[in-house]
């Protein structure tokens, strides 16, 4: 039986095309618990009412855009990975506090683990310096990657780099988005992440960089997974490459949280199928 605090969900705006009370519910559902995951609508000015009504008996938050920044001065504390990020997406409340978490980065590491992919001491190129592109990176230093970023507007990749030097003491290197400077990165890294919304439904027949200048031993991954198979890894896959679809990612980053709340181990198999078939349904 779950506790005096048995209520979980998502706070966002909009809030519909999230995955997240699907796939928790499926997990609580395989794991006997008694908890309820809803989703929440509540726009920037009801965010601080929101979170102070939580406090009563709530369990957990997942955060999503737009409040992923605007909720870090409503909480007591906040782990490393979510202050070096600068971002929060998972919330555990408890009788005494309100801490949050960032377990993005952590999810797309365990995404590509899952999929035979290491990171630690390879050379990974990422595309994009948004919020997830800025989780994903800094988590690959964690680890131990040599990471670089392109990014279509130079100057957040730059605030980046500044950013990997100041609170991590680690370097990051800055390639230009161009066609020619992102191949020749290519020709000198392990893995490719495009972090991205480009190939994002309804642009699907959008792709970040063409599949020419990947180099076939570079495994690929799209941490989009709405379509699941991206045109960026349809290409990659058809040259030989080893690709790493977006779903991996969202359903370890809610497993990461559920660790966070609950102490268990998520049933990934179970939340991925169920994201899966109703993405195929969309
Ligand atoms: P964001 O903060 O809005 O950042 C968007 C990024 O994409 C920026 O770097 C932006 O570049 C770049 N971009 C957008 N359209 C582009 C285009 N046509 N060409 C080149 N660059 C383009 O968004 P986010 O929260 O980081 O999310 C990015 C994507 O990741 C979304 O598709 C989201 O659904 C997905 N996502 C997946 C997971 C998962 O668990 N699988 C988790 C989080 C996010 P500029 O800086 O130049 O605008």
């Amino acid at each position: 039986m779950a506790g005096k605090r048995n209520k979980l969900g998502v706070v966002g705006h909009p809030i519909g095309h999230s995955m997240s009370p699907l796939m928790h519910n499926v997990a609580f559902e395989e794991l006997g618990l008694d908890y309820q995951y809803c989703p929440y609508d509540v726009g920037k000015e009801g965010l601080a009412e929101f979170i102070n009504e939580c406090r009563k008996d709530f369990l957990g938050l997942n955060v999503t855009i737009p409040h992923k920044i605007g909720v870090i001065p409503l909480l007591d504390e906040i782990s490393r990975e979510a202050e070096l990020i600068g971002a929060v997406n998972t919330i555990k409340f408890s009788d005494e506090k309100a801490a949050g978490y960032n377990t993005d980065g952590l999810g797309c590491i365990a995404a590509l683990r899952e999929a035979g992919v290491p990171v630690k001491n390879r050379r990974v190129l990422v595309l994009g310096a948004g919020g997830a592109a800025r989780a994903i990176i800094f988590q690959l230093l964690l680890e131990g990657a040599d990471v670089s970023v392109a990014n279509r507007t130079g100057r957040s990749a730059d605030n980046l780099r500044k950013d990997a030097r100041e609170r991590l003491g680690k370097g990051l290197h800055v390639v230009e988005f161009s066609n020619s400077e992102v191949a020749k990165a290519l020709a000198n890294s392990d893995v490719l992440i495009n972090a991205t919304s480009a190939g994002m439904s309804p642009g699907v027949d959008e792709t970040i960089i063409p599949a020419a200048i990947i180099p076939r031993s570079v495994a690929v991954m799209d941490i989009v997974y709405n379509p699941v198979q991206t045109r960026l890894l349809r290409e990659a896959w058809v040259k030989g490459c080893r690709t790493v679809n977006g779903v991996g990612m969202l359903v370890h980053q809610g497993a990461e949280s559920l660790r966070i709340w609950l102490g268990v181990q998520a049933p990934v198999d179970v939340m991925e199928e169920a994201v899966l078939d109703r993405l195929k349904r969309i």
